[in-house]
């Protein structure tokens, strides 16, 4: 780890609000420039290629990129089993590849032929609703999605009932087909995905009427997600092997769910810490005694000191919420311990502030005299009216 990572956005050249389109473009002309085939031998070259394709995955898939935004390279780092480990595979780099050797192969594209093997599917996107308790405790959820679920007339197939599909007689069931291109370097030998069969190998004559020959019909499901504890507004969870169907017999897509949290009346959330602001009495604030303050593990008793000012914060540790990564980890509880300044008073209690004020009177203007010394007569003013306030 001697080496900093630097920032994606920086890597890319972009602003941190660009959007996709701006992106792509930056990545576009970064990997034209430093891609190992147009540089041969250049490690440095090629380290900027890697690095600007480890930012472009990242920063063009919304989910990686708004995990990014929120935990920096620590949201991907060790595969932390947090919301979701790094990889490659989620960026769709194909295009821009086909748009760089476009002009040189003929579109085809120069590293292996990924596009004929196995693929995951596409991921599945939801979101829930949560209240601000769920969050930070965790909890159950149901959702319900349209899912493609394997054809049961035709087991899959997509082919008739009674009829298989056949080999495809284009690429002879290789799923690839391989032809030979003049181009400006010269003969180019060059593998590309067979547009008859899309690289299944396999050709159906006769389709499934229930499913229309693509072997999956559209199911409503319901599933039930658990929640993580700690979980915040914009994260989402991951229901691996869930989502749209792999090709070529690659294995499904994730279903993902994103957690929308609700406000709380009295507590704020920011991170792991929870906020909120107590109120406690003038005669609690000035003798001193017990508050209860509320948390999400209940109330808890809290002994104010005598003398205490309002606006005073207060931290109440591990009473937070738990880390999404681990939930023995917990931030902490802020509160802020303000003066109630009663609006209705009894007679009784008017006469007894009254007293109050008259006996305090001479205090008060003894220790006005001995701050005058050393204070500028506006730093005065706002100590009293932060006290009384
Ligand atoms: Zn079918
Ligand atoms: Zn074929």
């Amino acid at each position: 780890m001697a080496e900093q990572k630097r920032d994606y956005y920086e890597v890319l050249g972009v602003d941190k609000n660009a959007d996709d389109a701006a992106i792509k473009k930056a990545y576009r002309v970064l990997a034209k420039k430093y891609h190992p085939d147009m540089n041969p031998g250049d490690a440095e070259a090629e380290k900027k290629f890697k690095e600007a394709s480890e930012a472009y995955a990242v920063l063009s898939d919304p989910e990686k990129r708004r995990q990014y935004d929120q935990f920096g390279h620590a949201a991907f780092e060790q595969g932390g089993g947090g919301p979701g480990g790094f990889d490659f595979t989620g960026a769709d780099f194909s295009d821009i590849f086909s748009d760089i050797f476009g002009d040189f192969f003929g579109g085809g594209r120069s590293r292996g032929a990924r596009n004929n093997g196995p693929m995951k599917g596409a991921n599945l996107r939801t979101s829930v609703r949560l209240t601000f308790e769920e969050a930070v405790f965790g909890c159950k959820k149901e959702i319900e999605l349209t899912v493609k679920e394997s054809c049961k007339t035709c087991n899959g197939t997509g082919a008739k009932p009674g009829t298989t599909p056949e080999t495809c007689p284009k690429c002879k069931g290789n799923g690839q087909v391989v032809f030979t291109q003049q181009s400006f370097f010269g003969t180019v030998r060059n593998v590309q995905t067979c547009p008859e069969c899309q690289g299944s190998g396999k050709v159906i004559k006769e389709k499934c009427a229930d499913c229309s020959g693509t072997g999956y019909i559209p199911m409503r499901k319901r599933y039930s997600v658990d929640i993580p504890a700690g979980i915040d507004s914009g994260q989402s969870t991951r229901m691996p092997g869930l989502g749209e169907p792999g090709i070529n017999g690659g294995p499904r897509g994730d279903i993902l769910v994103e957690v929308i949290v609700g406000r709380h009346p009295i507590f704020q959330r920011q991170d792991m810490n929870i906020f909120s602001t107590v109120p406690m009495s003038f005669a609690v604030a000035a003798l001193g005694g017990e508050v209860l303050i509320d948390t999400v593990d209940g109330k808890v008793a809290y002994d104010v000191k005598p003398g205490t000012q309002t606006d005073t914060k207060v931290r109440l540790k591990g009473k937070g919420v738990p880390s999404v990564r681990n939930r023995e980890i917990r931030g902490d509880h802020y509160v802020t311990l303000v003066v109630q300044v009663p609006d209705k008073l009894s007679h009784e209690a008017k006469e007894l502030l009254k007293q109050f004020d008259e006996i305090t009177d001479d205090s008060l203007n003894a220790a006005k005299k001995a701050s005058e010394s050393d204070d500028s007569g506006e730093n005065k003013d706002n100590k009293k009216k932060k006290f009384w306030k």
